[in-house]
């Protein structure tokens, strides 16, 4: 499957997680790949070696999504190498739980920035690169359609502003051939969300099909996204979540 043979995306928070398989899939499906991280420099680099091992360019950004410089400095990286940029996946994202009550206003913030305010710069300065058929796609989670436990207000506040951005953008952005779209995850077995974790059976339970997802199975998703089978769904919040809002 070589559906994106010449295009240029950027995955951010690539180094693991739903990200890495996100990176992955588009470099397997063949476009070259940008990937930022925060921490995980180590990691980031073995996915750029796969990337590069399945024949595509690979590019590296440390960024840290709560940095609005950064954030938009990672855009024009990757614009520079590749020498143009097709497909933006905003992807990395932090989950502060809790009691409303005892959220303090710095998580607040530093949710509010990494999973609201990245994604907002990042899509305005891939503006600047994107032409004709590109695409602009966000991860963003489940929680926007139904919070099914307590303790998510920050998350939910967080993910449910998403869905603004994207359809905002998919109507601003359609006359020029750009779509724009959300992607909303169930559980899916990552560091963030482990299938082993405390809440995972009962997560688990929540969904129709009794299991957590895995990180390739949103990954197909965002590919079909980005791929020109895709070119005629914009605005849209798909949920691939094992019918956990069903
Ligand atoms: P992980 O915690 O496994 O991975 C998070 C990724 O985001 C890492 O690559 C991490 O980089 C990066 N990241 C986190 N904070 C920053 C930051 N400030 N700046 C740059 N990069 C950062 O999470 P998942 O893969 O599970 O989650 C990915 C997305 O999917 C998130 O938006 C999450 O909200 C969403 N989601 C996940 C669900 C799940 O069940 N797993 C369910 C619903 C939605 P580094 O390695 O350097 O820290």
């Amino acid at each position: 499957m070589n559906d994106l043979y010449g295009r240029a995306a950027l995955v951010t928070g690539g180094s693991r997680g739903i990200g890495e398989a996100v990176a992955l899939r588009l470099a397997r499906d063949g476009a070259d790949v940008a990937l930022t991280h925060r921490d995980s420099e180590e990691s980031a680099l073995q996915v750029a070696e796969k990337i590069k091992g399945l024949g595509r360019r690979a590019l590296v950004v440390r960024a840290d999504s709560a940095d609005p410089a950064a954030v938009r400095a990672a855009v024009d990286a990757a614009a520079a190498e590749f020498g143009r940029l097709d497909i933006l996946v905003n992807n990395a994202g932090i989950g502060v739980l809790g009691p409303i009550g005892e959220i303090a206003a710095e998580d607040v913030d530093r949710t509010l920035y990494v999973n609201v305010r990245a994604p907002f710069l990042a899509c305005q300065a891939a503006l600047a690169h994107m032409g004709e058929g590109g695409r602009m796609i966000t991860i963003g989670s489940c929680v926007a359609e139904r919070v099914a436990f307590p303790g998510a207000s920050l998350y939910a506040t967080g993910k449910a502003a998403l869905t603004g951005l994207t359809k905002a953008l998919a109507r601003e952005l359609g006359p020029r051939g750009i779509t724009a779209n959300l992607v909303h995850p169930g559980p899916i077995d990552t560091g963030m969300n482990p299938a082993d974790g405390p809440g995972a059976e009962y997560q688990s339970g929540l969904t129709a099909l009794g299991r957590y997802g895995r990180p390739e199975e949103i990954a197909a998703t965002v590919a079909h996204l980005a791929g020109a089978q895709g070119r005629y769904i914009t605005g849209a919040s798909i949920a691939v979540d094992g019918g956990l809002t069903a």
